[in-house]
């Protein structure tokens, strides 16, 4: 289970995220939704450390990380219990798809080239890429490129996989694959949050959904009840906008 406490986070000023609580169970896909700038990257960015919080703790299974008081040891094992697969794919230009999903079984793990690269060859078979291993992702179309960075986050065996708008730098031709790529995972069970606009992909794949508006959860809730019966003024708002 992760549980996200009372975690906040400013950039100067500028408060962004305004003491989210958040519980993920294990399994759970939780999709989180809401207009630009209100905070929905910088949340995911926290939750790996990306971003240092403010103040606030996260919190996997035993593992309790208080962010006012945070050793780097601690930032380290919460990196690797969380994965984050990023809009813009950022794998290493200079390194094959088979590289690219080694480096973490290599560097973090610390397994031997011959183990990361079974396992390497594996993952890249379940994202459906099992014949591009030796290609460099400038031969990759985006969606390939993609895949290979959700099975780079497969690799770690995350606690959580954190996709922030996987599909929002793609043609759209190529967004289904991706789709169908992390509809799969999700059904065998692997627990993520995902920050997207796709609406249908949403309120398909998700078992839970948040709201997020101007730093505050303003409101969550299981698809079907968010998307047809939303209870917040602002959730109706910004559903009506996009639909
Ligand atoms: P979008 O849907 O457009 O990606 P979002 O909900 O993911 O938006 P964030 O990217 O988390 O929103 O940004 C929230 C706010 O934080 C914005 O006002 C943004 O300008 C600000 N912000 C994000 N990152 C930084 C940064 N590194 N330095 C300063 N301000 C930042």
């Amino acid at each position: 289970m992760i549980q996200i406490a009372n975690l906040t986070k400013s950039f100067g000023r500028n408060q962004v995220l305004k003491g989210i609580d958040l519980t993920v169970n294990k399994g759970e896909v939780v999709a989180i939704l809401g207009p630009s700038g209100s905070g929905k990257t910088t949340l995911l960015r926290c939750v790996n450390y990306l971003e240092k919080p403010s103040d606030g703790a996260i919190t996997i299974d035993n593992f309790r990380v208080d962010c006012k008081k945070v050793s780097k040891k601690e930032i380290h094992l919460l990196r690797q219990r969380t994965a984050m697969v990023f809009q813009q794919y950022n794998l290493f230009r200079h390194k094959t798809a088979l590289e690219n999903v080694m480096e973490g079984l290599l560097i973090v793990k610390k397994l031997s080239k011959q183990e990361a690269r079974k396992i390497s060859v594996e993952l890249l078979e379940r994202v459906g890429l099992g014949g591009k291993l030796d290609a460099y992702p400038s031969q990759l179309s985006g969606g390939q490129q993609q895949r290979v960075g959700i099975a780079r986050a497969l690799a770690l065996n995350p606690d959580v996989i954190l996709f922030d708008e996987p599909t929002s730098a793609l043609d759209p031709e190529l967004v289904g694959e991706v789709l169908a790529v992390i509809r799969k995972i999700a059904r065998e069970g692997i627990t993520m949050i995902i920050v997207t606009h796709e609406m249908t992909f949403a309120q398909e794949v998700a078992s839970h959904v948040v709201f997020m508006d101007e730093g505050v959860i303003v409101e969550e809730g299981k698809p079907n009840e968010l998307f047809n019966r939303p209870k917040e003024e602002r959730t109706k708002q910004f559903l009506s906008r996009i639909r």
